[in-house]
Formats: structure tokens, C-alpha cells, sequence
């Protein structure tokens, strides 16, 4: 009954057609190629063309391009079976239908061996390959974000960079689903260190909440023994995997993702085919979930990395503006700015005078407006005597003082002594209302920063002490003669802009030679100290001293016009003359007296220019000394 027959093939070719394409994992396909079979083999009895059996061969062979040998080796017995039909008619076919039998069987073997090892090679692992590649390219692009957008560095780039990650591990774990064959492939992690066991999904090639963890079974087994478990017959109770799904599982494959010796997570597989993970595609699951170690590291180090480079970054500016000044209230000023940068504290600056501490800058509360300190009996003398910082992340038990003076409630302190070339500049102390206010990483950045501060202290005492040799005369303290030239040169300019009178007093000490003869040159030194010392005395703050050469002096009197000049001289002249200058360590005698002779000249009354005013004082200088020296003249009252 060809027709129904034909009816009956028809109808079962279509049935496994739908079934074998529609279905996800190309299930039936035997059955679909069998049916194929039987169509075929229904033309061949119905039509009578047993010439063209010899198309087997290639049916074989084309299934062979698709399927397995799982499902090529069955199919050719499947037509051998078909084929008995027509050896029961024809039994002197016997021979012929052996040699065709065992040739298609032959054919079956040996086309699905070579061209499963080529699918092999050649499929599989490209296709995985591909989508590690595409993977490690976007682990270079983030790496190259880090170093050239560092603006962009912070919250919002962090949660992008873990929603990155999550991407990352996505797509790994489908790389795997495709190359094993898989029907969801998950990543578990531990909950937290402290509940040991307990986990959680991380990632998963399902859609969310189709894979409920039920916690506990292998995986957590995984967790703890950090073994590998593998079963292709999983029947009884699927909750023992740790999750359970809504598709049937009949294999599952739970294996721990290490870093080393340590846990980073638990990769499962899972299937609804029995068997369905060998030994060889297990070991590739094995290879591919190294790499999650990689983008799971990252992950952790991204936060750390970030700040790192933020907190360098800080120490970088802040010391770049430490450098850039020579004046150390400046430089005290930015220490205490860039040290609240790298941690929010109260900090304090003080700078080693001698014994005492000068407090020269502080952003903290305290009590008084003292500025010198002596440190002992304080906490912070600890960093002072052994050179070394001091972190004391609880002081709850320190009941001393912490502080030479009265600061708010302090939880813990960091104190930084600020030492050069092994000599201690001044002390910098951090303190904080929070326990344990810094971490390693800040204070290795505060150190540093310190370290810079002490250098460009450092270098700030050594600018002024230069500048003071350059200005100061050795002798006396007084500025030197160029200093005084160009003081003079700025008040004269001044006087210009504002219509004011400025004085110049030239002064000289009388018979000043005789006392060098009598009591000798040291004690003609001492002399001249004192005097400078009186001179200083005897007039104001805005006044400008100066040692004009040898036994001359000269004082700017800015905003001064002759007749206070006058008053200021005459001031001076009485304290010189009244004044006994002990000796008696020097030479041996009993105190010596001494006299100034002085010249005032005013401009710009007298004169208008400085040398000008100059050669007005000292004409009213010489006056003096040839009127009996020990007396003041103004210019204005020799001019006749
Ligand atoms: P007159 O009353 O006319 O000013 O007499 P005088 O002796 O003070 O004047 P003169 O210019 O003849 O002498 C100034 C002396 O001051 C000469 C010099 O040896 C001395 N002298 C200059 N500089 C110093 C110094 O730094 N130390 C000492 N001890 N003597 C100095
Ligand atoms: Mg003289
Ligand atoms: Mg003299």
C-alpha cells in the first residue's frame, strides 16, 4: 500500500521536522533524519528504482556535516534496517546488501569522526575565542579611561566600572553556555567572609529569576572544599545543586573559580540532557573560568586603584605648591591645606625656635593667643624627642595633655615631626573627634607631604638667613649701607606720591679713634653695639636704621619734618651722652662715655633728590662737629 505508506512518512518527516528545528538544542534529529530515510526508501520500493540506493552515501555523509557520530551511526543502522525489506524479496541480493550495509556504516564512521573533529577545532573553540578577544579589548579601553580621564575618576565611574564588570562576566559565562552546550551557565560568590557558606548569584546566562538559589547543597560544598563536582545523572532532588530552575536538570557541573590558593567564586553548568558534559568539555568550562579571575581582581582593585592615584594626585599639587613659596607662613598655610585635602582634621604647625615651639599656623580650635610653647609633659613631645610620627588611632586612655594648650575633645592624633638633614624644623600635629581618623595609605601621602614641607621650611630659613646677611650689617643689626640706599631711593618715591615730608639723620660718634686707641679695637666694637642698641630705643617703629659705615649711623625718619627730626635727635644725642658704656670685661676700666654729633636734613624742603639730602645732612653734620661737636644741626639753620 504505497500510498499509505507515503501518508505515514509524510507525516512523520513533518512531525520531527517542526520538532527538530523548532526545538532550542536541535533535539530528534535522528528521528528527523530517519524519517527523511523513510521517504526516500518508500520511493526506491514504490517506483521500483533500486538504482538509486547508492544515494545514501551522500545522506550520510550530508548528516555527518551537521550531526554527530551519536546521530550518523544509528541513522546508517536505521537504513540497513530499511533495507531488509528488499532482501526479503530479492534473497540472492544477500551479498550486495552486505557489501552495502557494512560500506554505509563504513561511510557513517569514518564522515562523522573527521568532520566532528573538524567542527571541533574549528567552531567551538573560535566562536569562545572570539568573545574572550572582544572581552579583553574592553578591559584595555577601561585601563586607558583610568590614565587619561583622571577628572572622570570617582563614584559614578566606579558603579559604571562594576556594572562593566557584570557585563564582562555575562558574557563570559554565555561563551561557555555556546561552547559546552549548556543550558544556563551561573556565577555564584560568597554572601560575605563572615557568614561562611552562604552565597549568592553574582551572574547568569538565564533571564533574572530564573535561577532561585535555595543556598546550601554543592555549591556550598564548593565553597568549602573548593572541589570540583560533576554529575550527568542529577534525578532525585535538583535542590541539592543550591538553585533550582524552572527546566529540568540532568546534569550539573559545579566548579570553583581560584585566584591562587583563593576562592574567588563557584561556576556551575547545567543541562537537561543526561551526560551531557564530558571530561574534554569540562576542562574547557575549566580554561574559560580563569578568566574570571582576572575581571573579578580588577573589580577589587578599581576602588583601591582610584584612589590611590586621586590621593597621589593631591600629594603631587599640594607639594608642588609647597615648593613653589619661600615664606613660611605661606608654606604653613598650604601644609595645613593639602594635610585636610588627604584626610578632614585639625591641624597645627609649629616651628622649633631654640627650645620653645612657635605656633605659627593652625586650623583647629584652641584656647589663648600665646605662640610660644614648650613642649614638654605634652603627647605630642613623644614625635619631638625620637623624630619619628606618631599615630595614635584611640587616645580614649590618654588623660595628659595632648596639647601646650586647651584644644576641643581629641579621638586620635597624628603627629609629624618635620625633620632636615636630621634637625628638627617644627612639628606638625593632625588631630581628629573620630577614632582611627587615617589609614596606612594616608599616612605614607601625609608623610611624604611633611617630608616636602620640612624641605621648603627648610629652604625658607635658609632664604631669609641669606637675605639677612645681604641686608643686616654683622656688627650692629642694623642694615647695611646699600639697603639703607635703596629704603632711602623707596621713601623719596613714596614722598612724591603723597606730598609728605621725609628726614634723614646722619650721626657720628666723637673722637671715636681715641677710645679705639685707648681701650682698644674690641672694645671700640662694643661700643658701637651699644649705641646702635639706643638708637634703635630711642625712635619709632616706622623709623629706619641703618649703619651708614664705620662709626656713622643713619635713620629715616619717614613722615617726619625738621623740627620732629630735631626731637628725635636730640632724644638720641641725650641717651648716647648720658649713657656709660661698661667695658671692664673687655679692657678693664671703669665705663666710658661717649657723644654723637648729628645732621638733619628734610626734604623736600632742603633737598629732592637722596644724594641731595644726603650731602645736606652730612654739611649739617660737619657743622656740628666744628661747633663743639656733641650737638644736632639742622640744614635748614646753616644755610646762611
Ligand atoms: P670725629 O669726632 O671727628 O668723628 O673723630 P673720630 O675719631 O670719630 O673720626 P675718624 O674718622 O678720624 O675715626 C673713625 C674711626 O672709627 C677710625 C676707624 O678705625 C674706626 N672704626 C671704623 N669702623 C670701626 C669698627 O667697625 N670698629 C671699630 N672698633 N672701629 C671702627
Ligand atoms: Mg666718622
Ligand atoms: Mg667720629
Amino acid at each position: 500500500m504505497p500510498a499509505l505508506w507515503f501518508l505515514f512518512s509524510a507525516a512523520t518527516a513533518i512531525a520531527y521536522s517542526i520538532l527538530h528545528y523548532t526545538s532550542k538544542r536541535k533535539s530528534a534529529s535522528l528521528e528527523f533524519l530517519f524519517s527523511i530515510a523513510l521517504i526516500f526508501e518508500g520511493l526506491i520500493a514504490a517506483l521500483n528504482l533500486e538504482w538509486l540506493k547508492p544515494v545514501y552515501f551522500p545522506l550520510v555523509i550530508s548528516a555527518a556535516v551537521f550531526y554527530g557520530w551519536k546521530t550518523v551511526v544509528p541513522l546508517s543502522f536505521l537504513i540497513i534496517f530499511l533495507r531488509l525489506r528488499a532482501l526479503f524479496m530479492n534473497p540472492e541480493l544477500f551479498g550486495e546488501e552486505i557489501a552495502f550495509s557494512v560500506s554505509l556504516l563504513l561511510t557513517a564512521v569514518i564522515s562523522s569522526v573527521i568532520l566532528d573533529r573538524f567542527r571541533k577545532g574549528k567552531y567551538k573553540d573560535y566562536a569562545v575565542l572570539k568573545t574572550i578577544k572582544h572581552a579583553d579589548e574592553a578591559v584595555t579601553e577601561t585601563d586607558a579611561d583610568l590614565i587619561d580621564g583622571p577628572e572622570q575618576l570617582g563614584v559614578s565611574q566606579y558603579f559604571s566600572s562594576m556594572l562593566k564588570t557584570d557585563e564582562e562576566i555575562k558574557e563570559h559565562l554565555l561563551a561557555i553556555k555556546h561552547a559546552v552546550y549548556a543550558d544556563s551557565v551561573n556565577f555564584f560568590v560568597q554572601t560575605a567572609p563572615s557568614s561562611p557558606g552562604g552565597f549568592t548569584l553574582r551572574c547568569s546566562t538565564e533571564e533574572k529569576g530564573d535561577i532561585i538559589v535555595t543556598g546550601k547543597g554543592i555549591i556550598a560544598e564548593c565553597f568549602k572544599t573548593k572541589k570540583t563536582f560533576y554529575s550527568g545523572e542529577v534525578n532525585k532532588n535538583t535542590s541539592e545543586i543550591g538553585y533550582i530552575k524552572n527546566k529540568k536538570v540532568s546534569s550539573v557541573l559545579v566548579m570553583p573559580v581560584m585566584d591562587g590558593y583563593a576562592l574567588t567564586g563557584v561556576l556551575t553548568a547545567d543541562s537537561s540532557i543526561y551526560h551531557a558534559f564530558s571530561e574534554p568539555v569540562r576542562n574547557t568550562v575549566r580554561m574559560l573560568a580563569a578568566h574570571f579571575v582576572r575581571i573579578i581582581e580588577r573589580e577589587r582593585i578599581y576602588p583601591k586603584l582610584a584612589r590611590d592615584y586621586n590621593g597621589l594626585k593631591i600629594l603631587n599639587e599640594e607639594s608642588s605648591k609647597l615648593v613653589s613659596s619661600l615664606n613660611l607662613n605661606v608654606i604653613a598655610e598650604k601644609l595645613c591645606e593639602g594635610a585636610e585635602k588627604i584626610a578632614s582634621s585639625n591641624a597645627f604647625l609649629f616651628i622649633a625656635s631654640g627650645r620653645q615651639f612657635e605656633l605659627i599656623h593652625h586650623t583647629g580650635g584652641m584656647s589663648g593667643d600665646k605662640t610660644g610653647f614648650d613642649l614638654k609633659g605634652t603627647f605630642v613631645n613623644i614625635a619631638v624627642e625620637n623624630k619619628q610620627p606618631v599615630y595614635m588611632a584611640d587616645m580614649k586612655d590618654y588623660h595628659s595633655s595632648v596639647l601646650p594648650f586647651r584644644t576641643g575633645e581629641i579621638r586620635s592624633i597624628f603627629v609629624i615631626p618635620l625633620v632636615y638633614e636630621s634637625r628638627l624644623l617644627g612639628l606638625f600635629v593632625m588631630s581628629s573627634l573620630k577614632t582611627d581618623f587615617l589609614d596606612t595609605f594616608q599616612i605614607e601621602l601625609l608623610k611624604v607631604m611633611c617630608n616636602q614641607a620640612a624641605t621648603s621650611i627648610a629652604n625658607a630659613k635658609l632664604h631669609a638667613e641669606i637675605e639677612k646677611l645681604a641686608t643686616t650689617d654683622g656688627l650692629t643689626g642694623l642694615l647695611n649701607h646699600r639697603i639703607f640706599q635703596e629704603k632711602l631711593s623707596e621713601e623719596l618715591k613714596k614722598l612724591s606720591r603723597y606730598s609728605e615730608t621725609t628726614s634723614l639723620l646722619l650721626a657720628d660718634i666723637d673722637f671715636f679713634k681715641k677710645i679705639n686707641d685707648k681701650y682698644g679695637h674690641p672694645a671700640g666694637d662694643m661700643v658701637l653695639k651699644e649705641v646702635s642698641k639706643l638708637i634703635k630705643e630711642a625712635i619709632r617703629d616706622i623709623d629706619i636704621p641703618a649703619r651708614y659705615g664705620g662709626e656713622e649711623f643713619a635713620v629715616i625718619l619717614p613722615r617726619t619734618d625738621s623740627k620732629g627730626a630735631m626731637n628725635i635727635a636730640e632724644r638720641l644725642r641725650k641717651a648716647v651722652s648720658s649713657k656709660s658704656f661698661d667695658i671692664g670685661h673687655i679692657s678693664h676700666t671703669g665705663p666710658i662715655q661717649a657723644t654723637l654729633s648729628i645732621g638733619i636734613a628734610t626734604s623736600p624742603l632742603d633737598a629732592k633728590t637722596k644724594e641731595e639730602l644726603i650731602e645736606k645732612a652730612d654739611q649739617a653734620l660737619y657743622h656740628a662737629k666744628h661747633n663743639g661737636r656733641n650737638r644736632s644741626v639742622l640744614w635748614s639753620e646753616i644755610r646762611g
